[in-house]
């Protein structure tokens, strides 16, 4: 269900929509990931799903480690200190070389040094052409929110399956509620992701509700997300069989209509207050 992020990534970079720092995060494989789009940003071949070439002389190097545009800081010791940022810094005064993007990989990068993480964020501020950021983390709880929100997150391997199942359960907490304030931040909030995202999203609420459905009617413990569930307030939410089955309906529709270019807004509304009302 929770696809490899990399891929949608690499689609966007292949339209050119790229943000200037993103934040790859989880356990498994984030310096490939990492290397994977500064190829899919430089690579000269690249073929209509995005993905670099691995043969032109630009993958080469990336591959190699010997791009002169892609720039990778390791913390030095058991930190990442301020003169490392400073360095890198001077590196991005430089033209681009021969690339397209000039990359920065920054490993291990919850071990920047507080002041290494002002420095870093005063860089972040002032974003510059062609340059793209990728900070690398097992987890975010050591990097200051500032630094946070200037990045695009992006979550790998299990990490990423967790975080979307907790995030769904959140959203669907926020709808079942009796708050209408709540579902109408939410769907402030919703609407500024893309439709790829949301898509993702809606498929993501379809497993949770499917979810909910065997555990009233089989109490099945085998389900993809059932340890979050039963620590959440929606396995014991009133929501009938019936009423869920109704709310799975209004989802899928949702998920045809957004491939129809619906108007996103308008769509959100109706999704989320018809659930909303479903569930009351
Ligand atoms: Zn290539």
């Amino acid at each position: 269900m929770y696809s490899n992020p990399m891929g949608l990534l690499r689609q966007k970079a292949a339209k050119g929509h790229v943000v200037h720092a993103y934040l790859f995060l989880g356990s498994s494989d984030l310096i490939k990931n990492a290397n994977q789009l500064a190829m899919a940003l430089n690579c000269m071949d690249l073929n209509a799903d995005g993905n670099a070439c691995g043969v032109c002389i630009s993958c080469y190097k990336i591959t190699t480690g010997s791009h002169p545009d892609i720039y990778t800081l390791k913390p030095d010791g058991s930190s990442m200190k301020i003169q490392q940022v400073r360095e890198m810094q001077k590196h991005l005064a430089y033209k681009i070389y021969e690339g397209k993007y000039k990359v920065i990989i920054l490993e291990e990068a919850d071990k920047l040094t507080l002041q290494g993480a002002n420095s870093l964020l005063k860089i972040l501020e002032e974003p510059m052409p062609q340059t793209v950021f990728i900070l690398l983390a097992a987890s975010q709880r050591e990097i200051p929110d500032t630094i946070i929100s200037r990045c695009q997150r992006i979550y790998f391997g299990e990490e990423a399956g967790q975080h979307d199942c907790l995030e769904n359960i959140k959203i669907l907490e926020d709808v079942f509620s009796e708050d209408l304030e709540r579902t109408l931040s939410l769907i402030e909030k919703l609407e500024r992701e893309d439709k790829e995202h949301l898509k993702q999203r809606i498929n993501g609420l379809m497993v949770l509700i499917r979810d909910l459905l065997v555990l009233k009617s089989t109490k099945e413990d085998k389900l993809i997300n059932i340890s979050h569930l039963s620590n959440s307030s929606l396995e014991k939410s009133a929501v009938s069989h019936d009423e869920l089955v109704k709310i799975l309906e209004k989802l899928y529709e949702s998920l045809k209509d957004l491939d129809s270019n619906a108007n996103k807004r308008l769509l959100l509304e109706n999704l989320f207050l018809t659930i909303k009302r479903i569930s009351q």
